[in-house]
Order: C-alpha cells, then structure tokens, then sequence
C-alpha cells in the first residue's frame, strides 16, 4: 500500500521525483531510491531457436551446460521468498523460454503461489502454436510475442536462419499468434523494435493487424545492448518520431494513457480498430524512476537494472544451503546499488554491459 510520494523537485543538485512512493509492507524489498520491487522477470534458459541479428551472440557462443542453470524447483523457491515481500508479477523469459522442456509444470507451480496475480511469458512465437493450450491450462495468463517483421524473406534474414539448427519461418510465429488468442491469452502482445533503414516502412503493416484483432502492437525503442555488431544510432527511431509518422498516414490517433499489467508503456488506439498501439521508450524517455522490476538470469543472478552488470549470485548460496533469509539479505544489498537510471540516449552515454539479451533475459 502507498504511503506518500515526493513530488519532483530540483535542489541542491538533488532531483526528487514524484513518483517515489513508499510501501506501507514492512517487508517490502526497496531500493536505496524507495522503489518497491513488485516484478521479477526470470529467464529460464540462455538458448534460443533463433539467432537474431541485434540480439543472439554468433555461432561460436557456447551455452550454459544444464548444471549451471537453475532448476525449476530453484527458480519457484526465489519467487516464493520474494512473494510475500511484495513480488506480484512474474515475467518468463529467455534465451528462448518455449525450448526450455516442459516450461508448464513451472508455470503451473508458479501459478499456484497465491500472491504471483501476474504471469506473463516473452516468447519469439515459434513454439507457441503446439504450446499455448498447455500453457494457458497451467495458468499462464498473457503473452508478448517478439516479431520484428511480417514479410518472410526479412523474417529470415533478422533471425539468421543461415545459422539455425531447425529452420522457421514467419508461419510458425503467426501460427503461434493464432494459438495465443485461441487458447485465451490476454492480452496477447507483439513486441516490434522499428530500426530504421530494415522494417521502418512496415510501419502501416504492423498497425493493420490491430484493425480486426485485439492485439496490442507495442514498438520498442531500440537499445545499445545484446549483439551489439548491428545497433548504430541511426537505426534507432524514437517512440515520437513514430508517432508523428502515423500521424502523417491516418487521422484520429488517440491517446489511451498507461496500459494493463507492470509495463511502461504508452498506449493509442486508430478509430475503430479492436487492438492497441503501445511505445516503450527506454532511449527516449527513460522510465527509471517508475522501475520496480528486477531481473534473474537463467544462471541464477539476480540483476537489479538490465544495464548494470552488478550482480548477485543466488545460484551459488542456494546450492551451499542457504537460508531463505540469507538470500533476501543478498538481494537488498544488491538493491542498494540499484542505479537510479541508465541514461541511455540516442547519441550520447551508452551504458557497458558485459552479458548479451539473451542470457540476461530481455
Ligand atoms: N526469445 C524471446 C523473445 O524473442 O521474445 C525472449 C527473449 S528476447 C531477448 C526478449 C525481447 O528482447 C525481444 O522482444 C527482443 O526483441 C528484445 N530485444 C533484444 N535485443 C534488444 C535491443 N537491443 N533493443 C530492444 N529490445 C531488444
């Protein structure tokens, strides 16, 4: 529950925000900065069935052996302690979670934990068609899918399928789309990153599948982190810059404010379309202040900020018999050193980090 909030004030070279609030649960886990942690996005694997351009390491990466990965029964005992501390969303991600055999039995255990209100999964979609049933029955309730592009040769090219072990294609992703919605997912949303120059003029295709379809199309800003060969500045194409071009397209672009579950988000809506329009923007407007997510990494490390490479081991002091108190004693102490912001710009400061998306979880 909240108790007060700052209102955003300069002084003294101090910045207040207003968005701080204060947690009346006295066992709230709180950065040094009075940000509540409420969501935990969890990868549960470092492999991934594609190799995108911008994200997935080249072919010579070597994966984490299955020992250096955490068991499910390990990953439910972290969201177990941290529940009652306030963690009401869980996030399943990746590497490509949907390769991770027999992801259900831990959606299910996850579902069954009577605070967790929120359980979402990123998935690329390839797997999703045989899944989303499963997944649905074991109590998953929602699902963003990454699909960068909707025409196949470009499908083929960003996800480097010269590189793949089992060849895809963008049928199984809009296979995987189809299966979401019927299996009762929702919402179901496409993530999109616009990078200029490779599928900015798709622009109008991907507003198209909101027309008749209560997808929520979401376009994210493109980040300096991952696979960082292809990202340069001018790829990036800002969430205004966006907007301003469906603007000059189609009148009646109309603002919907903030959307459902823990997302950042900024949402629109075209008259008489049944989908949404979401903008995430991390480059252009940092969302920092409202963070209240951490991260655990399929090695089991908890990250506090997905640009800050400071890390706490849980993995390790689970596997010496630690106490479930010793491991949320751990996770405040890397609290502390939350950053207060990235500072990621377009042009400017690029923060360094040493792991790839997909061993982070994006
Ligand atoms: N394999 C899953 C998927 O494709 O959704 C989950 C992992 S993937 C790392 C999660 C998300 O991170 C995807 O939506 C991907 O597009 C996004 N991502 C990866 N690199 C990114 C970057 N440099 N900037 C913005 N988003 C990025």
């Amino acid at each position: 529950m909240t108790l007060f909030t700052f209102r955003g004030v300069k002084s003294h070279g101090w910045t207040f925000y207003d968005h701080i609030k204060f947690d009346m649960n006295s066992n709230a886990l709180l950065d040094s900065q009075g940000r509540s942690v409420r969501y935990i996005r969890i990868s549960v694997t470092d492999r991934c069935n594609l190799r995108c351009q911008y994200c997935v390491p080249s072919a010579d990466f070597v994966n984490l052996g299955h020992d250096r990965i955490l068991s499910y029964e390990e990953i439910v005992r972290i969201v177990r302690i941290f529940a009652p501390r306030g963690v009401t969303s869980v996030r399943i991600t990746g590497g490509e979670p949907l390769v991770r055999k027999h992801l259900e039995r831990l959606v299910t255990s996850l579902s069954e934990i009577p605070e967790i209100k929120d359980l979402s999964l990123t998935t690329n979609g390839i797997l999703l068609g045989k899944s989303a049933r499963a997944l649905k029955s074991a109590g998953l309730s929602r699902v963003n899918i990454s699909l960068d592009t909707l025409k196949p040769e470009r499908f083929e090219w960003i996800t480097n399928q010269s590189e793949v072990a089992e060849k895809t294609s963008l049928d199984d992703v809009l296979e995987g789309l189809r299966a979401s919605r019927e299996a009762g997912l929702d919402p179901v949303k496409i993530n999109v990153i616009l990078m200029r120059g490779f599928n900015d003029d798709e622009l109008m295709d991907f507003v198209a599948l909101t027309e008749e379809n209560e997808f929520e199309v979401r376009f994210i800003e493109f980040m300096p982190i991952g696979h960082n060969g292809f990202w340069t500045a001018d790829r990036v194409i800002t969430a205004d810059e966006t907007i301003s071009r469906l603007n000059s397209f189609c009148d009646g672009l109309e603002s919907l404010g903030k959307g459902r579950g823990a997302g950042p988000a900024r949402r629109y809506r075209f008259p008489g379309h049944r989908g949404t329009l979401g903008f995430i923007t991390p480059i252009s407007s940092e969302f920092c202040v409202e963070c209240n997510r951490i991260r655990l990494t399929s090695d089991g490390h908890i990250r506090t900020c997905l640009f800050s490479d400071v890390e706490t081991d849980l993995l390790a002091m689970m596997r010496n018999g630690c106490t479930d108190d010793q491991v949320v004693a751990a996770v405040e102490k890397g609290l502390t050193v939350k950053p207060r912001g990235h500072n990621i710009s377009k042009t400017g400061h690029q923060p360094t980090c040493a792991r790839t998306m997909s061993h982070i979880g994006g």
